[in-house]
């Protein structure tokens, strides 16, 4: 598991929800821990929408606005 590092507002970059980055984050549900190695393992594949959605977030670019 790795934690989420998030400001205050909850969100892991500044914006808080308006860029794809964080409505990624807010789309999976804000997780504050991701099992990140099961993610990025070879042939994983979501079997649930909340998989989906944290795998979304996963491959989504790191914003820039830190
Ligand atoms: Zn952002």
């Amino acid at each position: 598991m790795i934690e989420v590092p998030v400001y205050p507002s909850g969100y892991p970059c500044k914006c808080n929800g308006n860029c794809d980055y964080s409505r990624a984050y807010e789309r999976a549900g804000k997780p504050r821990f991701i099992d990140y190695e099961s993610y990025v393992k070879k042939g994983f594949v979501p079997a649930t929408n909340k998989e989906k959605s944290i795998l979304a977030y996963l491959k989504t670019p790191y914003c820039l606005k830190k």
